[in-house]
C-alpha cells in the first residue's frame, strides 16, 4: 500500500490511468466551452463545428485544431485570452528572435494552480517546508524564476530569490543560509562549482545541499551525472515552457525514469512533425501539449517543437501520469550539415564521456571554400594540465568518438576553464555562421 503522505496532491497524484483519462475528458470538454470566449477558438471551433459533446475519450482531442507559437505571435498580444483583461493580474512574454513576441496572461486562478503544480514537483523530490529553496534563476519575464519562486512558497519552503548572476554572493548565500535546494540551469550549476572550487568551497562537506532542480534548456544524462558527481546531490530533471505557465509542466520522481508530465492538468500528445499523425509509444516525436485547467489562455494543441518520447505510463513511485524521455532537442535546433542530421545533446553525449572534459562547450558551423564545417570547442576539467602530446592525443579521441555519433569530422579545439563566453540564462551552444546562398 502506497503512503499517502509521500504524495502532495494524493487525489491527483495516485489516480489510476482510467481516473486519469476520465478526468481528463471532463475537463477538455469544459476547455472547449471555455474556449468559446476566446476570439481565436471561437472561429476555429465554429468553422470545424466543434461542440464539447464530441470529446467522449482523450483519443477525441484529435479532432481539435493544432495550435503553433505562430498563432500566438499572429494574436498577439492579446487575441488568444479567454477572459476579459480585467481579470488576468500576470503576462509573462518569450522573446521571439522574429516577429512579434508571444504573451501568456495569467488569472490568479492560473497562478494559484501554476504554485501548485511547481509545489508538487519540489514535494515529489522529497523537498518539505523545513527545506531552503535558493533559486538560482533568471527573474523576470522567464518564468523559472517567478513560478519556482510561488511554488516553493507555497510548499512553504524558505525560498530565497537569488536570481542568477554574482555567483560569489550566490555561494555566501548557500553556506550561511543552510540552502538545501538550488533550482538553476544545468549550465549555471556548472559555474557555481567552477567558482566552488576556486574559493576552496567543497558542496559536501561546506554546505546543507541535497536537491538541485535543473532545467529550462537541453542536456543530456551524462551531463546530469556529472552535476550530481560534482555537487554530490541528486538532480532532478524540470521541464516547462512559457505556453503552458512556466516550470511545473514536468518533473523527474526519485526514480529519476523520464519526466512526470501532469496528466490533470496537460492532455500529451507524440506526434509525427511531418504528417501530425500521432507515433507509437517509445518513438520520437514532437511534443504537443492541450491544457485543462487554465483560465486566461487555455491552449489547444499546442505543437511545442520539443522532441520526446513516451517512456511509460506507470512508475515504481506510485504516479501513473505519463513518463517522456528527457527532450532531445527542439526540432528547430537540429543541425543539417552536409545533409546530415545533427542535434547539439548528440554531441554533449559525447563529450561528457571524457572525464578530462568539462561541461562547458561551444559547436560552431562555418563555410571554408563552399564546404559547411563543424568546430566543436570544449574546456578541459578543472585540476586538468596536459602536455601538448597528450592533448593532442585527447583531441584525436574525442573527434574519433564525435565522429562515430555524428558520421561528419568535426574540428576539436581544447581550452582552458573558464575560457568559454558564460550566461546565466540558458546556455548558447551553437553558432551558425554558415553562409547561406539564396
Ligand atoms: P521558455 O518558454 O522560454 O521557458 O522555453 C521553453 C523551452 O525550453 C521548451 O519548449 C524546451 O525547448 C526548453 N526546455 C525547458 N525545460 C527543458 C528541459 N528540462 N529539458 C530540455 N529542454 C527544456
Ligand atoms: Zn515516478
Amino acid at each position: 500500500m502506497l503512503d499517502k503522505s509521500e504524495y502532495l496532491h494524493p487525489d491527483k497524484e495516485c489516480l489510476s490511468r482510467q481516473e486519469i483519462e476520465k478526468l481528463q475528458v471532463e475537463r477538455l470538454q469544459a476547455t472547449i466551452r471555455h474556449c468559446m470566449n476566446s476570439p481565436f477558438y471561437k472561429k476555429k471551433f465554429e468553422e470545424m463545428g466543434i461542440k464539447p459533446e464530441d470529446i467522449k475519450t482523450v483519443a477525441d482531442v484529435r479532432k481539435l485544431p493544432f495550435t503553433t507559437k505562430q498563432d500566438l505571435r499572429d494574436t498577439y498580444p492579446f487575441g488568444m485570452a479567454s477572459v476579459p483583461l480585467e481579470k488576468c493580474v500576470r503576462l509573462h512574454s518569450s522573446s521571439g528572435t522574429t516577429g512579434n513576441p508571444t504573451v501568456i496572461l495569467h488569472t490568479q486562478k492560473d497562478i494559484d494552480e501554476w504554485a501548485n503544480a511547481v509545489a508538487r514537483c519540489l514535494h515529489m523530490v522529497g523537498l518539505r517546508p523545513n527545506d531552503v529553496f535558493q533559486n538560482s534563476s533568471g527573474y523576470g519575464m522567464f518564468t523559472g524564476g517567478l513560478g519556482f519562486q510561488y511554488g516553493a512558497e507555497r510548499l512553504g519552503m524558505l525560498t530565497v530569490p537569488a536570481a542568477a548572476g554574482n555567483t560569489l554572493r550566490q555561494i555566501k548565500f548557500i553556506k550561511d543560509f543552510g540552502t538545501t535546494a538550488i533550482h538553476a540551469v544545468p549550465s549555471y550549476v556548472t559555474r557555481i562549482k567552477e567558482v566552488m572550487d576556486q574559493q576552496g568551497v567543497d558542496p559536501r562537506r561546506d554546505t546543507k545541499l541535497k536537491v538541485l532542480a535543473i532545467g529550462a534548456e537541453p542536456h543530456s544524462e551524462e551531463q546530469r551525472k556529472r552535476i550530481e558527481e560534482m555537487m554530490g546531490v541528486k538532480a532532478y530533471n524540470s521541464f516547462g515552457m512559457s505556453e503552458m505557465c512556466g516550470p511545473g509542466v514536468a518533473f523527474e520522481c526519485k526514480e529519476q525514469n523520464g519526466l512526470h508530465f501532469w496528466e490533470d492538468y496537460y492532455i500529451v500528445e507524440i506526434v509525427d512533425p511531418e504528417t501530425l499523425e500521432p507515433v507509437k509509444d517509445g518513438e520520437i516525436g514532437e511534443l504537443v501539449l492541450t491544457t485543462l485547467n487554465r483560465e486566461a489562455m487555455p491552449l489547444i494543441r499546442y505543437r511545442t517543437r520539443d522532441l520526446t518520447r513516451v517512456l511509460g505510463r506507470t512508475c515504481p513511485c506510485g504516479r501513473n501520469h505519463i513518463r517522456l524521455d528527457r527532450m532531445k532537442g527542439r526540432s528547430d535546433d537540429m543541425m543539417v550539415l552536409r545533409g546530415v542530421n545533427i542535434f547539439p545533446i548528440q554531441i554533449e553525449k559525447i563529450l561528457m564521456q571524457f572525464k578530462e572534459l568539462s561541461t562547458n562547450y561551444l559547436i560552431t558551423l562555418t563555410t571554408d571554400n563552399d564546404n559547411d564545417n563543424m568546430t566543436v570547442e570544449v574546456e578541459l576539467a578543472a585540476g586538468i594540465h596536459l602536455s601538448e602530446v597528450l592533448l593532442q592525443s585527447l583531441a584525436k579521441d574525442i573527434t574519433r568518438a564525435l565522429k562515430d555519433e555524428i558520421l561528419l569530422t568535426p574540428h576539436v579545439k581544447l581550452l582552458t576553464l573558464g575560457t568559454l563566453p558564460q550566461t546565466e540564462g540558458k546556455a548558447v551552444r551553437v553558432k551558425d555562421l554558415r553562409t547561406v546562398y539564396q
